[in-house]
């Protein structure tokens, strides 16, 4: 962590003295004053560190400073405004393993994840870096005698981004770069169970080049959302986190005259053909399903296979793996998963094992008899029902946790239907050995992403993330192309220049003669 963001609270008993992540506000470190909450190592099981919830007064002290660094930033030539971009991505890269580092300790994922999850959020920064090219207008010359007709992008004013606790480093970089590179200032409130990285990212980006006021980040809860939600001085939220809270909060800021983007929950399906190799669908779904302890937005959480024998086989594919996974802190060399973010979610996941066997799923591998769930760490095992069926609530809610669902069915169309019938639609894939089947799936089924002998298909930065239904609240995808709509407003200017011709008063609607 960066030292001149770590204080130890005075006053605190030399017992429970933890170092305090502070607010990032007008380029520099400002110690908050709020409500205290503890920052946890979820493999200890121990507080580790201290923030303090942001007061509506710190939200507005942030947004001020905001709108104060807006009018020169987005006034900068875009070119100008890249290469703070540039200097960013070579800082990121020199403090890589820091950064890694802190994002495995507060969330608990493994290093080597960690290190997954900053590398795909420096490909935003490096997409960024491409701004004067993406911010280019259309023009039409001579689109009526004498007229030209262009188009800018120009950016929206003070943007709030507001970020789950899944990916700490990689979702806030989803959103900021792109959102400044477009000349926008920002105010990040990135989740209070992992905020260290936020602050690491804001100290990075000052000493990239980025005027105090141009990123500012306010550690918080609701209270800080709702804040920055209902400021006038805020134009737009990206928002990305729990289905329940991006509904809400697109409502309520869209009521406000805001532009939002809101990226909710998923219940993402893998659908296993009959001619699928079954050893490399059970190494899929080990990586999908289980990586990361399931708490991936993009995680595989339900194995729709085709077929009563590929099931059979898969099932016991599936827990030979399972039985050898290896279960353990973050940090430790060979771990292959890590626990769960806090006790009350891993309780909350315990809780959806019992609902499923008390539903009458067959529970073929309970997590919770882990050896691992017996240390002070939030650790489950992993967990893999069979039978189920999609009536069932671990079929139709979101747990968010190592928990694979097997659903068996007769054929592709019973699959596909299953899939398009769910409320959450954020990705889904299929395993086949047949171009026929993968192009039909393309085609018919109705998520934002799908991978085809791919279980993660997590479009590259160029591209742009996103899914459908219940899953995405509002108009844009995040980052690649789609993100510079989102952050800038479209002008489009038709122009003439006298010359010399007088022009006489026409009252008809002006066409392109
Ligand atoms: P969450 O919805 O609890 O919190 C997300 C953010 O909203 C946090 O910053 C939190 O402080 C804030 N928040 C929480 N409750 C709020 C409320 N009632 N009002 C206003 N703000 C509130 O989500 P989480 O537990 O941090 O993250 C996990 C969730 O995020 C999962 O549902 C996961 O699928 C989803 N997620 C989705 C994507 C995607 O791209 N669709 C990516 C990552 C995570």
């Amino acid at each position: 962590m960066a030292s001149a963001s770590l204080e130890t609270e005075p006053g605190a008993s030399p017992d429970v003295r933890r170092p305090m992540i502070a607010h990032w506000i007008d380029g520099r470190s400002v110690r908050g004053e709020g409500e205290p909450c503890a920052v946890f190592d979820p493999s200890l099981g121990l507080a580790i560190r201290e923030l303090r919830l942001a007061t509506h007064a710190e939200v507005d002290r942030a947004v001020a400073s905001a709108a104060q660094a807006f009018p020169d930033w987005g006034r900068l030539p875009p070119a100008r405004r890249a290469r703070v971009m540039f200097r960013f991505k070579a800082l990121l890269e020199a403090n890589g393993s820091r950064l890694a580092a802190l994002v495995s300790q507060e969330h608990g994922k493994t290093l080597a994840d960690a290190e997954g999850e900053f590398a795909r959020g420096l490909e935003l920064v490096e997409f960024a870096c491409g701004a004067p090219q993406l911010l280019k207008g259309e023009l039409s010359a001579s689109a009526g005698r004498g007229i030209d007709c262009f188009d800018l992008r120009q950016p929206l004013g003070v943007v709030a981004g507001v970020t789950p606790f899944n990916f700490p480093a990689m979702v806030p970089l989803w959103m900021f770069p792109i959102a400044l590179a477009a000349g926008n200032t920002f105010v990040l409130k990135p989740s209070e169970r992992d905020p260290s990285a936020s602050i690491l990212l804001a100290e990075l980006l000052a000493e990239a080049g980025a005027p105090p006021g141009v990123f500012n980040v306010v550690q918080g809860d609701k209270t800080a959302v709702d804040a920055l939600v209902d400021h006038p001085g805020i134009a737009a939220l990206s928002f990305v986190g729990s289905t329940p809270v991006a509904r809400a909060l697109h409502a309520r800021a869209a009521a406000a005259g805001k532009r939002v983007q809101a990226l909710g929950g998923a219940k993402n399906h893998l659908l296993v053909m009959p001619d699928a190799d079954l050893d490399a669908a059970t190494e899929a779904l080990v990586g999908a399903a289980y990586g990361s302890a399931g708490e991936r937005c993009m995680a595989i959480s339900v194995a729709l296979v085709v077929g009563e024998h590929a099931a059979d086989s898969l099932v016991e594919r599936l827990v030979r793996r399972l039985a050898k996974l290896d279960v353990g802190p973050g940090d430790r060399e060979g771990v292959e998963m890590g626990p769960l973010v806090s006790a009350a979610h891993r309780d909350r996941v315990a809780r959806y094992i019992e609902v499923g066997v008390h539903e009458g799923a067959e529970l073929v591998m309970d997590g919770r008899t882990h050896p691992a769930a017996r240390s002070t760490g939030f650790f489950l095992g992993p967990c893999l029902f069979d039978r189920v069926r999609p009536h069932m609530r671990i079929y139709r809610e979101e747990i968010f946790g190592p928990v694979l669902c097997m659903v068996r069915t007769g054929s592709y169309r019973e699959a596909v239907a299953l899939i398009n019938a769910h409320e959450l639609a954020n990705g889904a894939c299929i395993l086949t050995a047949s171009g026929a089947a993968a192009r039909r799936f393309i085609d018919e089924v109705q998520t934002g992403m799908v991978g085809v002998n791919v279980p993660i298909p997590v479009p590259v930065a160029w591209h742009s993330f996103g899914g459908w239904r219940g899953s995405l609240y509002g108009d844009h995808h995040v980052y690649g192309a789609e993100a510079f709509r989102f952050y800038t407003r479209l002008k489009t200017v038709t122009q003439r220049w006298p010359d010399g011709d007088a022009q006489s008063a026409d009252l008809a609607m002006p066409g392109t003669s």
